[in-house]
């Protein structure tokens, strides 16, 4: 069955200290939470990933890398690839988070390559995808959606799915203080989860954990997470402080 996760993305946030920090001080904020086999990520910059591994070793955090590249080495300067994230002992990648795609031009072609690079090296992805304001507006949303997975993910095998998690963040609702209602969230989660079903099993498409991401904060995240196809979030600014990550974690067991 599938499980839930809450996840925090720190995106370009935290120095070395203040990552330091932030990891301790989650460590122990969730150590005595009855967990009972919900996930607890975090995603810090590259730089600070080798600390944040090593200090969450003896605890229930597990650490992702927010982005890497397609190729195993060469002439690509400024990138990292899965063979050093897994060197490291980061086994979770982000792939396709909407900064990604708008900010610094990832297309669905050059996602689909990260993920075959992940699946190859034993990863487990987390593929992030969502519509624009203008998508939603224009009644566009579950067709661009639909594409985003089509064209990045379902050139897959469903053997290579036990490594994939999905995450929805629709664009108009990240760090703009607007969520998605959860009556949102749940018809595309649904959606999703339909579209899983008709181009997998039904087997595929219960097992596989589908995130929300977008302004989730302590005040919101308990109604997010009783729909029933959202199976835990991806959090932004809400996971830069350990209370109130803690209270998010909280709020789906
Ligand atoms: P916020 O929670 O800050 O809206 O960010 C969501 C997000 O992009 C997580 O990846």
């Amino acid at each position: 069955m599938r499980k839930q996760i809450v996840a925090g993305n720190w995106k370009m946030n935290n120095d070395d200290a203040e990552s330091k920090l932030l990891v301790k001080q989650i460590k122990k904020s969730i150590k005595r939470l009855p967990l009972r086999g919900t996930r607890v990520l975090v995603a810090p910059t590259f730089v600070n990933l080798k600390t944040v591994v090593k200090k969450s070793k003896k605890s229930k955090i597990e650490v992702v890398a927010q982005n890497m590249h397609q190729e195993t080495n060469g002439a690509f300067t400024g990138e990292v690839s899965a063979k050093m994230l897994k060197s490291i002992g980061v086994e979770t990648v982000l792939i396709g988070h909407s900064e990604r795609r708008t900010l610094f031009g990832e297309t669905n072609a050059v996602l689909a390559s990260k993920v075959d690079a992940a699946i190859a090296n034993k990863m487990e992805l987390i593929f992030c995808f969502g519509e624009q304001l203008e998508d939603r507006k224009s009644g566009k949303h579950f067709d661009v959606v639909k594409q985003q997975l089509q064209e990045g993910l379902f050139h897959l095998e469903s053997a290579s799915w036990n490594q994939i998690v999905l995450a929805y963040e629709p664009v108009w609702a990240i760090g703009t203080g607007e969520t998605a209602s959860p009556e949102q969230a749940q018809e595309m989660h649904a959606f999703v989860r339909n579209l899983l079903e008709e181009t997998y099993t039904t087997a595929l498409a219960q097992n596989t954990s589908i995130l929300y991401g977008g302004s989730v904060k302590p005040s919101n995240a308990k109604e997010i997470f009783s729909k029933e196809d959202v199976d835990g979030g991806l959090i932004g600014g809400a996971a830069l402080q350990a209370q109130d990550f803690t209270a998010i974690i909280k709020a789906i067991l």
